[in-house]
């Protein structure tokens, strides 16, 4: 069973990865990052707490983000596998998680980080654009859409997101290193992480395709 976590700092190319794996092993994708985003545009009570969090860089909190997350996955569609993408970015999301997953018998079988330096991160962020209908990524420099500012797929106007600024990303990167980054120990421990160079992104791909089937 396929039951994964996508990790990596701000940048990496975690949505991008994502999108084709899922796509390869026909699995959902659980992107904590998307569904908050998704609330944020339908206006919802959990949309408008989240984007007082979001907008600055910070994270949301661990009990809605749990609490999100327990929901998504007990749904049956994750009963043959998932991916997660964003998701758990703190120790006590991780915990909450390995509870949860025993709890509903979808244990974690993979963990897998993409490692990307620093001044690429920043480069990748603050030239990233995003549709705001269907959430495709483009880069103003290493993935223009064919018309300038149109989704190739649907057509829908690019825009960047409102935490993709340098002072946001700051934020960011600073709650990766501190939060987020402590998990790798975590996982290392329980035998469960693989890393991998996301440098390149489409050489990327393969290998992990290669990877997971194992
Ligand atoms: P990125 O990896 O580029 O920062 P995401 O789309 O994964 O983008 O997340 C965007 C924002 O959503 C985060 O900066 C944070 O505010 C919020 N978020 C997403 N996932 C979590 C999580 N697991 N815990 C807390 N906040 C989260
Ligand atoms: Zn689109």
């Amino acid at each position: 069973m396929l039951n994964i976590i996508l990790m990596g700092p701000p940048g990496a190319g975690k949505g991008t990865q994502a999108k084709k794996l899922i796509a390869e092993f026909n699995i959902p994708h659980i992107s904590t990052g998307d569904m908050f985003r998704e609330a944020i545009k339908e206006g919802t009570p959990l949309g408008k707490l989240a984007a007082s969090y979001i907008n600055d860089g910070h994270l949301v909190p661990d009990d809605v983000t749990i609490g999100l997350v327990k929901e998504r996955l007990s749904k049956s569609d994750c009963a043959h596998g998932y991916l997660l993408d964003g998701f758990p970015r703190t120790i006590p999301q991780a915990e909450a998680l390995e509870s949860i997953s025993k709890e509903i018998g979808r244990e974690i079988s993979h963990v897998i980080d993409i490692e990307t330096p620093k001044e690429e991160l920043v480069r990748r962020i603050c030239g990233r654009r995003v549709c705001k209908k269907c959430g495709a990524p483009y880069h103003v420099i290493n993935i223009k859409p064919k018309v300038d500012g149109v989704c190739d797929i649907c057509g829908g106007e690019l825009i960047q997101r409102p935490d993709d600024n340098e002072e946001a990303l700051s934020v960011r990167l600073e709650a990766y290193t501190k939060q987020t980054q402590p998990l790798l120990e975590y996982y290392q421990k329980k035998g469960l992480l693989t890393k991998f160079d996301g440098s390149n992104s489409s050489d990327l791909t393969p290998k992990l395709v290669a990877f997971l089937r194992g």
